[in-house]
């Protein structure tokens, strides 16, 4: 179904339409998971062609300063820190594409899981175990042989030495500590996800850290007030929409672009106009999303 969408807004001309006219004047921001490096290939010489990538820092550089951003302006990131991550380098290099990466703070560099993909078995959990308060979750995923410190024999997170290699072509930010759905947590436990995982990129990897990814987009004004204390210069959501130079920095907004198999989906996706029809047709419920993790 999916795909008649993409090609109808692709060969009508709406999406060609809608990115050079709505679209110009804003910033947008997408946002990737765990993409093959073939898919990188292509979906990174296709956005680089049709729009002005900018780094992250170079659209926080231009809300600090006030200065104009090109037309088009497009900011990529990538959600988890996912093992697959570092097969984009050569791409990014040779592409000349500034990219940011949300790291796990206590997963990367690690054996350890991540929750939502554990294994095959708990995968048609995923959904609803996002609705349930931390604790709940926590204990559900031990009957999956789940637990969030255990390292297991197979990688699923960029290594330390990947993220050393990467770091001159990559902007490293947060992803929090262990991805727990932040609104389902008490206020002990957010603290140290939000506060932590910065504390710990930044001593780990030497890393700057000034931006929040917020786990699966979902966040609580308790959330961005312990960021703000943490001393975060904004936050990143998967609401729906674009962002300017006089945005609500701690509410950013990314269209979520899933790893777009065909240049249809990404056409139709990075113009936001997929995400703002779906969003018309079904409005989720207030603060949780339905998106990827
Ligand atoms: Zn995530």
């Amino acid at each position: 179904m999916s795909n008649i969408i993409y090609k109808a807004l692709r060969y009508s001309g709406a999406a060609w339409l809608w990115r050079e006219t709505v679209q110009r004047g804003k910033v947008t921001f997408l946002l990737f998971h765990d993409m093959e490096a073939a898919d990188a290939e292509r979906n990174l010489a296709y956005l680089k062609r049709h729009y002005s990538v900018i780094g992250l820092q170079d659209y926080l550089d231009a809300v600090r300063s006030k200065t104009r951003l090109p037309r088009k302006a497009l900011v990529i990131t990538f959600d988890d820190g996912h093992a697959s991550n570092r097969s984009l380098l050569p791409v990014l290099e040779r592409l000349q594409v500034p990219v940011t990466i949300f790291l796990c703070s206590e997963v990367v560099g690690t054996q350890r899981h991540f929750w939502f993909r554990h294994n095959e078995e708990m995968k048609p959990q995923v959904e609803s175990l996002k609705r349930i308060p931390n604790e709940e979750r926590l204990r559900k995923l031990e009957a999956f042989g789940f637990t969030q410190e255990q390292e297991y024999s197979d990688r699923q997170a960029l290594t330390a030495n990947e993220i050393e290699e990467m770091k001159g072509a990559v902007d490293f930010q947060s992803h929090t500590c262990f991805h727990p759905i932040l609104p389902q947590c008490g206020d002990s436990t957010a603290r140290h996800e939000i506060i932590d995982s910065k504390k710990h990129l930044e001593e780990r990897f030497q890393l700057n850290i000034n931006t929040l990814s917020y786990p699966n987009g979902d966040y609580s004004e308790r959330d961005i007030r312990l960021a703000k204390e943490a001393g975060y210069t904004c936050g990143v959501t998967v609401d729906s929409g674009y962002n300017g130079l006089h945005s609500d920095l701690f509410r950013l907004k990314r269209f979520s672009v899933n790893d777009a198999h065909t240049t249809e989906e990404l056409m139709v996706k990075a113009c936001g106009l997929y995400a703002l029809i779906k969003h018309k047709l079904h409005k989720p419920p207030y603060g949780f999303k339905t998106s990827p993790q």
